[in-house]
């Protein structure tokens, strides 16, 4: 008895919320109970940038980039899907329309812009490697011929091949956390990609002392949000909402909270459009 009334006042209060809504809002992404979500890829693995806690919350950079955006694009944090996309699944995710927009290091490049479009810039990057504490690589060519791991789909891998060592022994994988054991064990010499997605690694309890970055800007990396091809309503939306986070002060925040604590330092906020090449 005491559930059918529970029920029934949940109907009333869920039929009330539905006129309400129905009348009070103009949004047209709202449906009747509004509940309206929107879906966001990011990393689950990379501490600082995109990364799924033990308790099941988000954490990074990213994370808290993305959450902002969605908030001026009128979703509240319980409204907002995680899911996670990498490196190699990204173009495609954007593509099926399995996410809304991806925050996930996801660098702007011709060949991505080819598929999917870009807000952007938020972040500039360089890629760099990672090497055992002991270990002594101080410059690019020094990788030809050791061996190398990298992750599919990447800046970081491309770069290597084309430009950086292409005689290295690369060992590509599906996610950058799926080097470090490799690295720790000595299967591989170093792991390469975002000198921030580095840092955060190095800075984990596990690995504390373990690990350094050969501090090599061996690329610039311009961090966009990913979105479909041919949706510019939503790109001049993002970017609005980029270029608001920067003027009142919350992009400064968001990078010291998830870049502190690896004592990472990040070039100051991009100004939207502006490529580093
Ligand atoms: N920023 C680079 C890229 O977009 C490397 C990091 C990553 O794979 O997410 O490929």
């Amino acid at each position: 008895m005491k559930l059918r009334q529970a029920t029934a006042a949940a109907a009333v209060v869920l039929a009330l919320t539905a006129t309400a809504t129905a009348c009070g809002s103009s949004d047209k992404d709202s449906d009747s109970g509004g509940g309206k979500k929107i879906t966001i890829g990011i990393k689950f693995d990379q501490p600082g940038l995109g990364l799924k806690e033990p308790d099941g919350s988000y954490s990074g950079f990213d994370v808290d980039v993305a959450k902002y955006v969605a908030q001026k694009l009128g979703y509240k944090e319980n409204q907002i899907t995680w899911k996670e996309t990498q490196s190699a699944d990204r173009e495609t995710s954007l593509q099926r329309g399995d996410v809304d927009f991806i925050a996930a290091s996801y660098s702007i490049t011709d060949e991505r812009k080819a598929k999917v479009d870009f807000a952007g810039p938020y972040l500039l990057a360089h890629q760099d490697l990672l090497i055992r504490a002991d270990g002594n690589i101080t410059k690019g060519e020094d990788l030809n011929g050791k061996k190398l791991c990298s992750v599919t789909g990447s800046t970081s891998a491309q770069n290597v091949k084309k430009t950086i060592a292409p005689k290295a022994q690369l060992k590509q994988y599906g996610a950058y956390s799926e080097c470090l054991s490799g690295l720790q064990n000595k299967v591989v010499d170093a792991l390469t990609t975002d000198d921030d997605i580095l840092a955060g690694y190095a800075s984990q309890k596990q690995y504390k002392g373990k690990f350094k970055l050969a501090g090599l800007k061996l690329s610039n990396e311009n961090y966009g949000i990913g979105v479909k091809k041919g949706d510019d309503k939503l790109v001049g939306k993002i970017n609005k909402a980029l270029e608001q986070m920067v003027s009142d002060g919350s992009w400064e925040k968001a990078v010291k909270a998830n870049f502190g604590p690896a004592s990472y330092k990040n070039e100051p906020a991009p100004k939207i459009g502006d490529i580093v090449k």
